[in-house]
């Protein structure tokens, strides 16, 4: 039995022996003895009444706290159900249950690393490209119309890789001056809302593409050019093939190197992910990876705005 149901139990057990008739004003034998079945006095029976009700009440409560948990496991296993055709590193999920929002995950261990605790809002920014453009059509996540693909580092069909990269690249760059001006001006809401847009783009480059599969000096060089756009990219660079005109649009007919079967979005997302290398899963690999992107992109922001502008744009993140 859990203690709370003592202390309840406790509790109606003194209720009735502080009752004015159980307590101090026993009938002495001048007075009327109370009929038994009087209903103000208390006895066995009554006692047995309140313990079984103050019980059945800690159970009501139990019962519905287990409904609620299932309701939510339920909800959940659906919504990852819908997920195998999402954009991104998954944005969907509840974190701590069946592998959580993972962008939000990534965006927090990178927010620690820096000394900020609580960073909701910001995850709500990171996750809210992949809110905003899919929608459910026939019971699966789909692109929307808002849909853009540089957003996401998706290769969309007809695209080079590299093609498919400068475009990503291009968008992280102009976000990302969006959000030094928008917070430059005092707009720091909007500020945040772009540094979302910086960090998704460039966690979802991590996992839409094999740049942990590159020689580190190549993957530097890749690095680099996200932020210069005259800088040669490595020939080896690829980007996951995604079609939003396709009727599965995470495997395009005929791609190589299509997002379904090499994006690192989820743990189990697919053989790719779960791939062993040297004791780590590619997908573990990735995550790390876009943790300490996540984390040069906040350092980078932080020198380009100053103190004052720092600490007010992360006051925002709460
Ligand atoms: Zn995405």
């Amino acid at each position: 039995m859990s203690e709370s149901v003592n202390i309840e139990m406790e509790r109606a057990n003194s209720l009735i022996e502080d009752s004015p008739s159980s307590a101090g004003a026993l009938p002495n034998s001048d007075d009327t003895p109370p009929a038994a079945s009087t209903p103000s006095t208390p006895n066995i029976d009554d006692r047995s009444t309140v313990i079984n009700l103050t019980l059945k009440k800690q159970l009501d409560k139990k019962a519905t706290a287990i409904l609620f948990m299932i309701y939510h496991l339920a909800i959940t296993i659906f919504i990852c159900s819908w997920v195998s055709s999402a954009l991104a590193f998954d944005s969907y999920g509840i974190v701590g249950v069946a592998g959580g929002a993972i962008h939000g995950k990534i965006t927090e261990d990178a927010t620690k690393r820096m000394g900020i605790i609580d960073c909701d809002k910001l995850q709500e920014a990171i996750r809210f490209p992949d809110w905003e453009q899919t929608s459910v059509h026939r019971l699966k996540l789909r692109p929307n119309n808002l849909y853009i693909p540089s957003n996401h580092f998706d290769r969309m069909a007809g695209k080079s890789h590299a093609q498919a990269f400068k475009e990503g690249a291009y968008f992280v760059r102009t976000e990302h001056e969006k959000c030094i001006r928008f917070a430059q001006y005092d707009k720091f809401d909007a500020s945040l809302a772009s540094l979302g847009r910086v960090l998704h783009a460039v966690q979802d480059f991590v996992s839409h593409s094999n740049v942990i599969d590159l020689p580190e000096s190549k993957q530097q060089e890749t690095l680099k050019a996200i932020w210069d756009d005259s800088l040669v990219l490595p020939i080896e660079l690829m980007l996951t093939g995604y079609d939003a005109t396709d009727s599965n649009p995470g495997k395009p007919l005929g791609d190589q190197f299509s997002h379904d079967d090499f994006s690192k979005d989820n743990p189990n997302k697919n053989a790719e992910a779960k791939l062993i290398v040297q004791g780590k899963s590619k997908y573990k690999i990735a995550y790390g990876f876009a943790v300490d992107q996540s984390e040069q992109i906040l350092t980078r922001t932080k020198e380009q705005l100053g103190r004052d502008d720092w600490l007010n744009l992360v006051k925002e993140f709460d």
